[in-house]
């Protein structure tokens, strides 16, 4: 789908690696970046230990465009972070893209971070008071900041005192001298794997980017998990504890790779199943003729839908994958090019046909209207949309970018009322109920964008 138009972005994924013996480390951290592209195409960057000094390179695009000539030589080094990054509009800028390096009263120090902070105005306010200056408008560099303001003696003490203070999600990765700090939030939004083999370590977003690597020895990091890897080995310990997880469930339905494990949950399972719950939901299936997927983004619960119910899978919609990066389009007639450049119907498989169309959720429903469109033009007899999302009523606090509430269809209008706004014959959501039924440990995960259950409520500052 065409992130432009209709569609929850991703803030971003991280990479860190640690080597007890020299290697090219840069291009270590290529491969895992590569398979992280899909949580961030905007923004790419490595840090990475250079002779003692410790150097990064970032830039605005994909992963092979920016880091493509890491490939080229050898660097040798123990230890490096990555980055790539998804930006709003108009913070698409390359002070925003990470690592984010500093040198400060503990030394020199890069991070990157996934997630955002739910307390980053008030501490950004607290911190300008006493004088601190901010480079960016990613909240990250808060940690920066937090550490070099601790009175603690040792680093370590400096930066657990941190983590103490920041609310909401994080999973991050950060060099200081040769060692490599990996952290999750208490609350465990966003996924974070660690894996090693022959002296490596690395750690990533999702274990797509540890496969790339051959990392099959891997466990997720634990929420409230601080992990230090350096030549004596790997030291772990749990700097906070919360009553409450809060994994993100999004991560399941739509942003993570269907080959990845994240949340100690198969991807790929988790969306079969939302298909096939979502298939129960409608139990006459003598009504329509197929299934068939947005891709790729529905492709899995599509599949969960016609194992359920018996009808035939169909790839009725051709997926361009060379559009390349998303643009910004003032008007319904280029929104529409822009889709058909993205996605095409096959006529010959939706003509005539009543269509179960399996998407993985609805935002503005400007796109879901573009497609029904292309749909009935190629000939199609009836489109009924069905989403492994639930309804999304509410913002993300926690590194999602959801559009304004206004802006959300679900707050203004019922299934009923989307279904003729979109042009479809029906439209069906999957409850947060019956969400839960895909997941095990439902009560691990967060909802809230669904039912505006904050786990960690925003604070705000003075302004
Ligand atoms: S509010 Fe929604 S997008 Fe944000 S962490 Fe919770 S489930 Fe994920």
């Amino acid at each position: 789908m065409n992130n432009s138009i209709d569609k929850i972005k991703h803030y971003c994924g991280i990479v860190g690696i640690h080597s007890l013996t020299e290697r090219n480390i840069p291009q270590d951290l290529f491969f895992p970046l590569f398979s992280l592209q899909h949580r961030g195409q905007e923004g790419a960057g490595i840090s990475y230990l250079n002779n003692g000094n410790l150097v990064t390179y970032k830039d605005l695009g994909m992963v092979s465009d920016v880091l493509g000539r890491y490939l080229e030589e050898d660097r040798l080094s123990t230890v490096g972070i990555g980055h790539v990054r998804y930006s709003t509009t108009g913070g698409n800028l390359i002070q925003n893209v990470q690592p984010i390096q500093a040198t400060c009263n503990k030394g020199d120090l890069s991070i990157a971070h996934n997630g955002n902070f739910s307390n980053s105005e008030l501490l950004k306010e607290k911190l300008t008071e006493k004088g601190a200056i901010f480079g960016c408008t990613s909240d990250s560099e808060l940690v920066l900041h937090l550490i070099a303001h601790s009175m603690q003696d040792t680093f370590y003490k400096a930066l657990k005192e941190t983590l103490c203070y920041l609310e909401g999600a994080f999973s991050m990765v950060m060099i200081k001298d040769n060692e490599l700090y990996i952290m999750r939030d208490p609350m465990g939004f966003r996924p974070l794997y660690i894996g090693q083999k022959n002296g490596l370590t690395v750690c990533a977003s999702e274990t797509c980017a540890l496969d790339i690597l051959d990392i099959e020895d891997y466990r997720s990091v634990e929420p409230g998990e601080l992990i230090v890897v350096n030549e004596k080995g790997m030291h772990s310990e749990i700097f906070a504890k919360s009553e409450r997880k809060a994994q993100c469930s999004f991560e399941l339905i739509y942003f993570a790779r269907p080959d990845s494990q994240i949340f100690d949950t198969s991807v790929y399972s988790s969306r079969l199943e939302m298909g096939r719950v979502l298939a129960r939901q409608d139990g006459d299936f003598s009504k329509y003729d197929l299934v068939m997927s947005v891709p790729d983004s529905g492709n899995t619960a599509a599949l969960g839908y016609a194992k359920e119910s018996g009808l035939s899978y169909e790839l009725g919609l051709t997926r361009n994958h060379y559009t390349g990066r998303s643009f910004i389009l003032p008007t319904q007639k280029k929104r529409e090019l822009a889709v058909k450049m993205k996605l095409h119907p096959v006529k010959e498989i939706v003509k005539d046909k009543r269509i179960i169309l399996v998407d993985d959720s609805l935002v503005r429903g400007t796109t879901s209207s573009i497609i029904v469109k292309l749909l009935r033009s190629a000939g199609a007899k009836e489109v009924h949309v069905r989403l492994s999302a639930p309804e999304i009523k509410g913002p993300c606090y926690y590194g999602i970018d959801v559009p304004t509430k206004e802006e959300l269809i679900s707050n203004t209008k019922t299934p009923e009322e989307i279904a003729e706004f979109i042009g479809a014959d029906s439209v069906k959501f999957l409850p947060v109920d019956k969400l839960k039924t895909c997941y095990e440990n439902s009560e691990n995960f967060c909802y809230a964008c669904f039912n505006n259950d904050y786990p960690v409520k925003p604070k705000t500052g003075k302004k």
